[in-house]
């Protein structure tokens, strides 16, 4: 009867919940170990100057190898590390092991600089800009070749100690990208109080600029604010040749996206730049 299928439902229900839970739980707990047992990975996508199509910089995106489910993208244990707190531990792995790779290509003839995601979680004590100092100097990395990504919602805090935090890292000379441009609110008077150096406008718009109107008209515009304001944009998520002539046509500064390459391992890194500078020859 219904009340015995209303039951049946409810436990099927309770048994997922405790399966996702329980899931949750252990994936939380192998996070714990990721660290001391090598598991974490930085893939790096280019970053390429589109006046020039050449390469000036990457951004570091982290992955998991887990033992068992494989390769495991950032949406799935980013926040799980938000919530427990351990993403200060990985936030600091993430810059020693950027610094550690940047100091690498150096030796290589590679001057490029490497953009680091952070978490509203480590502002601003989980990632002080002393640790950032510590780790470019361990490494013997120029500070203005490491930037911080943060997005609008980081900064909502408004409070002093993260005004101070923002300052003192670009007085430091460290860059400051504004990420996911766009998709947050009060974007505007964000970046009038919250000095930035770049701005990443989200991929979204980038994406429907060629079917939709306002979208573009929103780029042109952030293009336009920015140059005013001494700023730089990079655009998201560039898929195609057209989003691409778009972008050049605006006067976007720099871009990313799978047009140029996917993320890589920094084994794959050195062809990816040969792909991209066969695109510039054939443009
Ligand atoms: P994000 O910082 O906005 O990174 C851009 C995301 O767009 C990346 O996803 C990237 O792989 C993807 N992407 C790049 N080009 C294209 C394109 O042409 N098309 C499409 N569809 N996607 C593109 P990913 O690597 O899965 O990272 C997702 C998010 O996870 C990042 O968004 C960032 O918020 C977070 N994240 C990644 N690594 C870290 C990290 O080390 N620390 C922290 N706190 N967050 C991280
Ligand atoms: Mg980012
Ligand atoms: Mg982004
Ligand atoms: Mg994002």
């Amino acid at each position: 009867d219904a009340r015995s299928q209303g039951g049946r439902r409810w436990s099927q229900f309770d048994q997922g919940m405790i399966h996702a839970v329980e899931r949750r739980h252990n994936l939380a707990s192998d996070l714990r170990l990721a660290i001391e047992r090598d598991e974490l990975r930085l893939h790096y996508q280019p970053i390429v100057d589109l006046a020039s199509g050449r390469v000036v910089g990457a951004e570091a995106l982290m992955r998991w190898q887990h033992p068992a489910h494989g390769l495991v993208p950032p949406d799935y244990f980013i926040s799980l590390a938000e919530q427990s707190g351990l993403i200060n531990d990985i936030g600091a792995w993430c810059l020693d092991t950027v610094c550690a790779q940047l100091a690498a290509w150096q030796a290589d003839g590679l001057d490029i600089h490497v953009t680091v995601n952070v978490s509203a979680r480590q502002i601003p004590d989980g990632l002080t800009p002393a640790h950032v100092v510590a780790a470019a100097a361990r490494h013997g990395i120029a500070h203005q070749r490491i930037g911080l990504e943060v997005t609008e919602g980081s900064l909502l805090g408004e409070s002093a100690a993260t005004l101070e935090w923002l300052d003192s890292l670009r007085q430091a000379g460290f860059r400051v990208y504004l990420d996911d441009f766009g998709t947050g609110y009060s974007s505007l008077a964000y970046l009038k109080r919250f000095r930035v150096d770049t701005i990443k406008i989200d991929r979204a718009f980038v994406r429907d600029m060629g079917r939709i109107a306002s979208d573009r008209v929103m780029i042109e515009a952030v293009v336009m604010m920015a140059s005013g304001l001494q700023l730089k944009v990079v655009a998201e998520g560039i898929e195609t040749a057209e989003q691409l002539a778009m972008l050049r046509a605006i006067g976007c500064h720099f871009g990313q996206g799978y047009h140029f390459s996917r993320p890589v391992p920094p084994a794959e890194f050195p062809a990816a730049l040969a792909r991209i500078a066969s695109l510039g020859d054939a443009a």
